[in-house]
């Protein structure tokens, strides 16, 4: 697939990948689905959409790409950000700026806040445009924060309006001299906001990523990541190699020397895919074609494929030899007091391929997950990256494999389907529903925490240390009860409204 960056919008996740956001089944019978290595059902579309699609009759609620394009283009700390949007669409910046600062706490660097300006589009502006508004809040942004870049989000009022943001962007560039960035995330232009880390990135890559790059390093690999702790310093130190992190948190200068690096690695392919496949197509920087490092299975694969491409070979079989060595008998010590529990993974969805293997890893039993969307395939649409694939040969199947968009009326009947031990999240707005139900939750605010030979003893220790809240969640269950109908509370099949719909 050859990524098209010579336009300004990036191309939806559904339009390139063939992304749903509803189905139900095992996990089996969706990776044969896919477009992998796996199948080719071609019955639903012509172009990337191949996975039948169960489409619900509403949205109970649900984040946007301009959200995403928040949390990374928002979170680069020597630029700004403006949303052209009405002021609501920044709602979601006081959680963010809480994970940045947390970030940047954990990362080592200096905390700061982000810094992101609202134009507050108005009614009169849906008449009359932003556009004057746009180009004063880039005036300003200038004039408060001397950044090095300026990113302006679009939104769906900005989007219906029709406002030539490309132009005022560009007459700002040449006035200001620093790269004014738009990205095209309007809300209603994709079902999943997964296409926002794409639109961030398509921004990126047009006009930071320096394009002629008079230098290679080849010890330097571009880890695409959002705010997790430095799990990888220490482990591609290993192999003698430097790590350069992007999105979040890195700076301008960090972004542009992409083109630069000898390979690009992410710790999930629904972050990193647009990014390391435009990279090795625009600049020949290998994207690492290999399982995701999680679990022995997964993370061995991951470090020698990065050796083949690095020439660094004896180095990492010495790493591997050593990390196994240390780590099992720490997980043979776990083993036993996991045994017997069951857990369920609500997380995006490459995500939750690793993680569902790490928990199969130390022993804990995984028959239900919910992803929050299901790409057949990754851009680089290379079956090595084969996420699901890779789960299901090496760990097996999974019974109740559900991709839904995050809702809670479902959310109850997959969980009374399951009845889990403790649930594993990345977003939090699930852990309430689950407390009701009795059901501890595992937020893993930190996404390396799970991460290669170390996360598997990382999230064992977690998942003990949740399960000691288990009395305090039966309590609450006994005490509270969920807002539903009586009618929807006895209901087996979680799409049971959008199967009637249908
Ligand atoms: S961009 Fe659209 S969908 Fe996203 S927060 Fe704004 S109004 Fe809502």
């Amino acid at each position: 697939m050859v990524l098209n960056l010579k336009t300004s919008s990036v191309e939806t996740r559904e339009q390139r990948l063939g992304t749903i956001i509803g189905w139900d089944g095992t996990a089996s019978k969706l990776a044969d689905e896919s477009a992998f290595s796996r199948g080719d059902c071609s019955g639903c579309g012509t172009k990337a959409r191949r996975v039948c699609e169960l489409e619900g009759p509403f949205t109970q609620g649900s984040v946007c790409s301009e959200q995403m394009v928040e949390c990374q283009a928002g979170n680069i700390r020597d630029a700004v950000l403006i949303q052209h949007s009405p002021i609501g669409c920044g709602a979601g910046q006081v959680i963010y700026n809480s994970i940045y600062r947390n970030g940047l706490a954990m990362r080592g660097l200096p905390v700061q806040n982000i810094r992101f300006i609202s134009t507050n589009l108005r009614e009169r502006d849906m008449v009359y445009g932003g556009a004057e508004k746009l180009a004063e809040a880039i005036r300003l942004a200038v004039e408060r924060h001397q950044p090095k870049a300026v990113f302006i989000a679009t939104s769906c009022a900005s989007g219906i309006i029709g406002d030539d943001i490309e132009s005022v962007a560009r007459t700002a560039e040449s006035e200001f001299g620093i790269p004014i960035i738009p990205l095209h995330c309007e809300g209603f232009k994709s079902k999943h906001w997964s296409t926002g880390f794409d639109a961030t990135q398509h921004g990126i890559l047009r006009q930071i990523v320096r394009r002629n790059p008079e230098k290679r390093q080849d010890d330097l690999i571009n880890v695409i990541n959002l705010w997790g702790t430095d799990v990888f310093s220490p482990m591609l130190g290993e192999l003698g190699l430097r790590v350069n992190y992007v999105v979040d948190m890195a700076t301008v200068e960090e972004l542009a020397q992409m083109s630069e690096a000898r390979a690009t690695v992410s710790f999930c392919y629904t972050l990193g895919t647009y990014l390391a496949t435009a990279l090795e197509q625009e600049f020949g920087v290998e994207q690492i074609k290999a399982p995701q490092p999680y679990g022995f299975a997964g993370t061995d694969a991951w470090l020698r494929e990065l050796a083949r491409v690095t020439g660094r070979g004896a180095q990492a079989e010495d790493y591997i030899a050593r990390e196994h060595a240390r780590v099992k008998p720490l997980l043979d010590e776990l083993r036993p007091k996991l045994k017997g529990l069951k857990g369920y993974v609500a997380t995006g969805s490459a995500y939750s391929h690793g993680l569902i293997g790490v928990l199969r890893e130390i022993g804990v039993e995984v028959d239900g997950s919910l992803v929050f969307h299901h790409d057949p395939v990754y851009d680089s649409e290379d079956p090595r990256q084969d996420s699901l694939g890779h789960l299901i040969e090496n760990y097996g199947d999974v019974r109740h494999f559900t991709v839904g968009n995050r809702q809670q009326y479902q959310f109850y009947n997959l969980l009374q389907r399951v009845k889990p031990d403790f649930i594993i999240i990345r977003h939090n707005g699930l852990a309430p529903l689950a407390a009701r139900l009795g059901i501890p939750a595992i937020p893993l605010g930190d996404e390396h925490h799970a991460l290669g030979y170390q996360g598997m003893v990382n999230l064992g220790e977690s998942i003990l240390a949740a399960l000691q809240h288990r009395k305090f969640h039966k309590d609450i269950a006994k005490r509270v009860s969920l807002p539903y109908k009586q009618s929807w509370l006895a209901q087996k099949d979680p799409f049971a409204l959008a199967r009637a719909a249908s």
